[in-house]
């Protein structure tokens, strides 16, 4: 952005800076912000309108490390691949993409085939799972309501990015769709846990002890969502 200063000389501030950079000048804004804009990849500065280019310039450079450590710390967002080896609902298989064949996707032995135009492989493979993860994760959670007696009404599968699943007072358990490519011993866990909650709305002892019965290895899965949940969450 070239910007006009005071003095009527104009400034090219991205060129003094030879940096990828988005600056948006606000006749509202004090002073001199930075943020990271993670969708773009972008730090954005935010410019006062009686900033100076150099001072900006300088801003922009006493943040400079600020700025490589913040954007490298934003995660590549992942999408299936062909070859890619992948656990669906606890049992591995690899990708196998087939263009001319027309089944969709379909399970061959420990290969998952999927056919149509490689952009749309993502996007298949995340239907199937979810298909998938919705039938046996309502089997899981049915079966595990049984043993206390509980019941449960509907399963539904969600993309949200920051939980694993809910329980609703209706008796109804979300799940994020992303579990189905956790671990057994993980989704035991989850079912565990929000069928728990059929019985136990909060988090409580007796909760907790709930989740244990029901699930003996569940410490080891709650332990692996939080260390490994993140990867997951990966999959767009
Ligand atoms: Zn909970």
């Amino acid at each position: 952005m070239r910007i006009t200063l005071l003095t009527g000389k104009t400034f090219d501030i991205q060129k003094a800076l030879s940096m990828d950079i988005k600056i948006i000048k606000s006749a509202k804004a004090k002073r001199l912000t930075l943020r990271i804009d993670a969708k773009e990849r972008l730090p954005i500065l935010t410019l006062p309108s009686r900033c100076s280019g150099k001072r900006a310039v300088a801003f922009v450079e006493e943040h400079r490390l600020w700025i490589e450590e913040n954007l490298a710390k934003i995660p590549v967002a992942k999408r299936f691949e062909n070859g890619e080896i992948i656990s669906v609902m606890g049992k591995e298989y690899s990708i196998n993409h087939c263009p001319q064949k027309r089944c969709g996707v379909m399970i061959e032995g420990h290969e998952l085939i999927v056919s149509g135009a490689k952009e749309f492989l993502h996007r298949r493979l995340c239907d199937f799972i979810k298909k998938k993860a919705q039938e046996e994760l309502l089997q899981k959670s049915q079966k595990l309501a049984k043993k206390i007696n509980c019941h449960v009404n509907h399963v539904s599968i969600k993309d949200t990015k920051s939980r694993w699943g809910s329980c609703s007072s209706l008796d109804n358990i979300n799940y994020n769709w992303r579990i189905a490519l956790a671990p057994n011993f993980v989704i035991d866990y989850l079912v565990a846990h929000e069928v728990s909650h059929l019985l136990h709305q909060d988090h409580s002892r007796e909760f907790w002890q709930c989740v244990k019965n029901l699930c003996p290895t569940a410490a080891k899965g709650r332990l692996w969502l939080k260390n490994h949940g993140k990867e997951l969450y990966l999959y767009e």
